[in-house]
């Protein structure tokens, strides 16, 4: 069998009342290039351009892969050459595009037209500043990697997606393209740790040069108060956190931020490293309660291959990854004993071993490490290494709770408020007041972070120009009233107003429930639900 032998009516069968079509004995789909159109904008909206390309090169690359695969059983080719080349002429009867001189691949390169992906790329996101055909470039570079045996990588130079007059690429194997290749290469790997954490860290610097332009915003709105990046400091309490922070920041010394959940450890983990002489370096932050026990090792110092099982490649880890930068050990009180003792070890002496190797590599990285646990009290219970808890409490820096810094609870729910209707696109400018003193009063258990989730929330409901109590969550909103004071003393008569409407919203409006639970008679309910009508 040849090339030109391949015919799409013997290549494709299928049951004339549907269910299941094949080509070329492989089950596929006739899909919609629209749809896929939406997908590709889908992924790019969500994950940015970089990641979807990534996903999208590989899903081409297996598509390619398993074709070749497939056909070259499926026929009796004539020659190896034949079945090698027979990827250019299915893809044409798949209608993915038209192949002009597939043979140039090699040498002067291959012309597509009509590539699906470039119509679509076009259709759902307009012209590209570079070639689009990611999907197809995918699969003749896993279709000839199979046929040949050897790692082949096809580059698109030209494109339609970027108004070129037709496509054009070029295959080369691994080692006949020069350092050219190394940008192309991160889109076929899977583990691109360093590739996605110079993304990252790229995202990063824009986010943070978006935050400072916001910072002076948020200046005017919120007064007297610091805000950086996303910290909120009018309180004393926070404002001393803030100071202290930034002294710790011009030295060295390794520093444990201590804290109930939700208070905003990693935002002060992550300003002592922007204003340090690392800022320009990586801020690498892991969460080592999330990290499963046996994967922590790996996740912190690397692995070589066939250190385990899974282990198909060396990788470095989060140490390696945060070079010359900072690493955040987020509950590093989760940390298990026998971790404990390597982590020491290198902090000791500043260098990582991965699994599965026997020799060591020197790291330079500042370490952070947070803790919502009394270390100390781990310590004395034999969970938590004395050595190491005095190694990462060089400096123990304390954020507050929200409790105890209520004069932030405003300024803070203001720039939420702000940023969710920014990202939201609500024309939402503020708060009335009953939420604002609703906001005051509450216990924040869950801290900055629960607060947060509750401006989001609200925001997302609200209708009007400002939230107003029925956009707030549920417990917020049937929540009693916080007993101690904070700030100004409240009339009596207005707290019970506000008791009283509470507990009928929490009575799903229902006078009778509410009247017995509040234990008063539903005469006097009502009558002081007509009293509050008046006012
Ligand atoms: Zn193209």
């Amino acid at each position: 069998m040849r090339v030109a032998d391949l015919d799409l009516r013997e290549l494709l069968a299928f049951e004339p009342k549907g269910g299941v079509m094949t080509f070329g004995g492989q089950r596929v789909l006739l899909f919609d290039a629209v749809a896929l159109g939406l997908l590709r904008k889908e992924l790019i909206e969500t994950l940015g351009i970089f990641a979807a390309r990534g996903i999208l090169t590989r899903l081409g690359y297996a598509h390619g892969w398993r074709t070749a695969e497939s056909l070259r059983s499926a026929f009796p080719w004539e020659s190896e050459q034949e079945w090698q080349r027979a990827g250019a002429q299915l893809q044409m009867l798949q209608g993915l595009q038209i192949v002009e001189h597939p043979e140039r691949i090699w040498t002067d390169g291959r012309v597509w037209h009509e590539s699906y992906e470039a119509e679509q790329h076009l259709l759902a996101l307009g012209q590209a500043e570079g070639p689009v055909c990611w999907t197809l470039t995918g699969f003749a570079s896993g279709y000839l990697s199979f046929a040949y045996g050897r790692k082949v990588y096809c580059v698109e130079d030209r494109c339609r997606g970027k108004g070129d007059a037709f496509c054009h690429v070029l295959g080369r194997f691994r080692e006949e393209w020069g350092p050219e290749i190394e940008p192309h290469l991160l889109f076929y790997k899977t583990e691109r740790v360093d590739a996605a954490l110079k993304n990252v860290t790229i995202a990063l610097r824009s986010a943070e040069k978006r935050l400072r332009a916001r910072t002076k915003e948020l200046a005017n709105l919120v007064g007297n108060t610091e805000v950086v990046s996303g910290l909120v400091a009018r309180s004393p309490a926070m404002k001393r956190t803030l100071d202290l922070a930034r002294r710790v920041a011009k030295v060295e010394s390794t520093v444990l931020v201590t804290g109930e959940s939700g208070s905003g450890k990693e935002r002060i983990a992550r300003l002592i490293h922007d204003e340090s002489a690392r800022a320009h370096k990586a801020f690498v932050a892991v969460n080592c309660g999330a990290v499963a026990e046996t994967l922590l090792e790996s996740e912190l110092f690397g692995h070589s291959k066939g250190a385990f099982t899974g282990a198909d490649k060396d990788r470095p880890g989060l140490f390696e990854a945060a070079a010359y930068g900072t690493l955040f050990l987020d509950e590093v009180g989760e940390i298990p004993l026998n971790m404990q003792v390597k982590l020491l070890r290198v902090l000791q002496e500043k260098e990582v071993r991965r699994v599965g190797e026997n020799r060591s590599r020197p790291v330079d990285v500042r370490v952070i490490a947070a803790t919502n646990r009394s270390l100390a009290d781990e310590v004395a219970a034999g969970h938590f290494r004395e050595d190491l808890y005095y190694r990462l409490r060089v400096i123990e820096l304390r954020v507050p709770p929200l409790r105890e810094r209520v004069e932030d609870i405003l300024p803070l729910a203001r720039v939420f408020l702000s940023d969710a209707a920014g990202r939201m696109r609500q024309k939402v400018v503020g708060f009335t007041s009953r939420v604002a003193d609703r906001l005051m009063g509450q216990e924040w258990r869950g801290n900055v972070r629960e607060l947060q989730n509750a401006v989001e929330h609200a925001v997302a409901l609200c209708q009007t120009s400002r939230v107003d109590v029925d956009d707030l969550p549920e417990e917020l909103r049937t929540a009693p009233p916080k007993a101690a004071v904070t700030g100004q003393i409240r009339a009596l008569e207005d707290i019970e107003r506000e008791y009283i409407l509470s507990a009928v919203d929490a009575s799903g409006g229902n006078k009778t429930r509410a009247a017995a639970s509040l234990k008063i008679g539903l005469a006097t309910l009502h009558r002081k639900l007509k009293q509050y009508e008046r006012k």
